[in-house]
């Protein structure tokens, strides 16, 4: 077991690009960190890096006591996962389990004991004897997974490793992902483009934008603290609602104003938006947190529905406000409600963002 430190970390492609700037990330023994962001942000070379499978430019990488900057990925002591399963097609699965431990020279008793263990955990005892073509994706990337733990390695690297499964594999995977670390508490890093599966899995997420850490925090401190509007506007599906607004500090009261909105903002973010009087901030409110009909006062809008996506367990409504685009309202699946209807919103005024335009930090007091 073994925690993994990176001091500022950056990797230049040639001369020009700089794909990983300035990278600080401390992760625990144990800990389970998911690494997300858009395509290109850098999230694997950041994770190629620890595993040795690319050069850094400059920085340090620290996995236990040991720096690990020039080790090669065998000295390493870490396992990988990759999105393609990279099995090997002329072997058996106990054959593909045994490998790394048969190269390591590991007693064949040993080895079967230590692919009995993992056979038992991810359900593959009725498969040893067969070829990974004779499996189904689920079950290949499960034969994956067992081979980085019969090797029991301080570190699990997971880069995208389930994004050729289908949806509901991928759900199932993600929950035998992390039955598997309850299991056996491994420090993990695992690499994704997906926020769900990032938000599910890790016990704390690292959001990556253009090369750079965005923030580092649990699920809920990502989901309801952003650090920035694109933060904001990367965690939670679907995406947070962006809106121009005007600030009026008025005796009494501050409201937030575009065409067709009005919204009397709650003590907190009165205070936080006192120096913005007269000028313009970015309204951030999640679809979750608008409610059908009249709220509090100061929290109602009208809209027209655009769009109702009917998802069985809620709705989806695609909106129109005033004269700017579509806010996204989330409400319940039962609710009778129809394209072209003229409905009421409202806002839980306690659950708003505000960013500076021009920064697009948040706004708080
Ligand atoms: P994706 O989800 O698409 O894999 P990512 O966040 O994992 O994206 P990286 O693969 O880390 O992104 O790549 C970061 C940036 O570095 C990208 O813009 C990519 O084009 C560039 N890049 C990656 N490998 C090389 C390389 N060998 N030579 C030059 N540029 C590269």
């Amino acid at each position: 077991m073994a925690a993994i430190t990176l001091s500022k970390l950056n990797k230049h492609y040639g001369s020009l690009f700089h794909a990983v700037k300035d990278v600080d990330l401390e992760i625990a023994d144990r800990e389970f960190v998911a690494l997300v962001g858009p395509s290109g942000c850098g999230k694997s070379t950041t994770l190629r890096m620890i595993a040795g499978l690319e050069d850094i430019t400059s920085g340090d990488i620290r996995i236990g006591e040991r720096i690990v900057n020039h080790l090669p990925p065998r000295d390493r002591d870490i396992a990988m996962v990759f999105q393609n399963y990279a099995l090997y097609q002329h072997m058996s699965v106990y054959d593909n389990l045994a490998f790394g431990l048969r190269n390591k020279k590991t007693s064949e008793a040993e080895i079967k004991a230590a692919i009995d263990r993992a056979a038992g955990m991810l359900g593959l005892h009725g498969m040893l004897q067969r070829k990974p073509k004779q499996l189904s994706g689920g079950q290949q990337q499960r034969v994956a997974l067992g081979r980085c733990i019969v090797r029991n390695p301080q570190v699990f690297l997971f880069d995208e490793p389930l994004s050729n499964l289908d949806a509901k594999l991928r759900a199932q995977m993600r929950i035998e992902i992390k039955r598997l670390h309850a299991q056996i508490p491994t420090t993990s890093v695992f690499v994704t483009h997906d926020q769900v599966e990032a938000m599910t899995l890790g016990d704390r997420v690292v959001i990556m934008r253009e090369g750079r850490i965005q923030q580092i925090g649990t699920p809920l401190a990502v989901y309801g603290k952003p650090a920035n509007k694109f933060v904001a506007g990367f965690i939670g599906a679907p995406a947070m609602n962006f809106i121009d607004v005007a600030v009026h500090n008025e005796a009494g009261a501050t409201a937030v104003e575009a065409a067709g909105l009005r919204l009397t903002v709650s003590a907190p973010d009165a205070r936080a938006l006192a120096a913005y009087g007269g000028r313009h901030v970015i309204l951030g409110v999640r679809p979750e947190h608008l409610v059908l009909g009249e709220g509090a006062p100061g929290a109602g809008f009208d809209a027209r529905v655009e769009v109702v996506e009917q998802l069985g367990s809620e709705i989806l409504l695609e909106t129109r406000v005033g004269s700017h685009g579509v806010t996204v309202a989330r409400v319940a699946a039962e609710t009778a409600i129809a394209r072209g209807d003229q409905i009421r919103l409202s806002a839980q005024l306690g659950r708003l963002h505000f960013f500076d335009p021009e920064t697009e930090l948040p706004v708080r007091a």
